[in-house]
């Protein structure tokens, strides 16, 4: 899978060169390319903002470089010669439909993701009108707070899709037992010793048990999300 993403803090990116994800960059299942979107300006000062339209506060993304940053990654895409065939063009946003593991399962199928990460208020809105004439433009939040910027959005969502990408997860029965792959949250795990400062591992874990530890698991998950996350049981 090929993952593009646009900043004006590369530096951000760093992290993705440590642990699983740096491991399978180097294996050649992860290409990831990150751009400085201030390349792509004309002024001395590379200028990427200027003030909102209507007022108010705050400063607002030019469209202009994103428009010839985003054009100059999708020129680089064998066989996208239409919107439908382009990349997946990403830009996390507060304002936007909800990432959750449903969505990362579904692009983790994608052959090449674009994340263009806003600042300030924003990026001007003609810039995900543009983007659908050249690939599919999804807007989306991580979850319902406001962050600076859309970079540490962006790497959790590089992460989370990166992981379920074939071969990045040594064993891939252990994508399937998480939380929130089946819609529960996932039953509490124990390691050795069994008897740990006057606590104990649950009786059910050491009988050796098969159908008996699994029953106990999937009502741990219950009752885990009733208690922590009952919006998810009515869903
Ligand atoms: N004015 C925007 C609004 O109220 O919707 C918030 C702008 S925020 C300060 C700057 C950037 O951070 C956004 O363009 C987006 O890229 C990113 N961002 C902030 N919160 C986010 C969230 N919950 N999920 C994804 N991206 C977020």
């Amino acid at each position: 899978m090929r993952i593009d993403v646009v900043t004006i803090f590369p530096a951000f990116f760093d992290v993705l060169e440590v642990s699983l994800l740096g491991r399978a960059r180097g294996a050649g299942l992860l290409d990831i390319r990150v751009h400085d979107l201030r390349d792509h300006t004309t002024d001395r000062h590379r200028t990427v903002d200027d003030t909102p339209y209507g007022g108010g506060a705050g400063m607002v993304m030019k469209p202009e470089p994103w428009a010839q940053s985003l054009d100059a990654i999708a020129a680089e895409q064998e066989g996208g010669e239409d919107a439908a065939s382009g990349p997946l063009f990403v830009f996390p946003s507060p304002a936007g439909e909800r990432f959750t593991q449903s969505v990362a399962r579904e692009w983790s199928a994608e052959q090449h993701i674009v994340f263009g990460c806003g600042r300030y208020e924003g990026i001007d809105e003609r810039v995900f009108a543009y983007a659908s004439t050249i690939g599919r433009v999804r807007l989306v939040s991580l979850g319902d707070y406001v962050l600076n910027g859309g970079e540490v959005a962006a790497m959790a969502m590089i992460e989370a899709v990166g992981r379920l990408v074939p071969g990045v997860v040594g064993n891939p029965e252990s994508l399937v037992e998480e939380s929130h792959e089946d819609g529960l949250l996932e039953y509490p795990s124990y390691t050795k010793p069994a008897s740990w400062r006057g606590y104990d591992v649950p009786d059910v874990l050491l009988s050796g048990h098969h159908g008996r530890v699994a029953d106990w698991r999937r009502g741990q998950q219950v009752e885990r999300t009733r208690l922590r996350r009952p919006d998810l049981l009515s869903e």
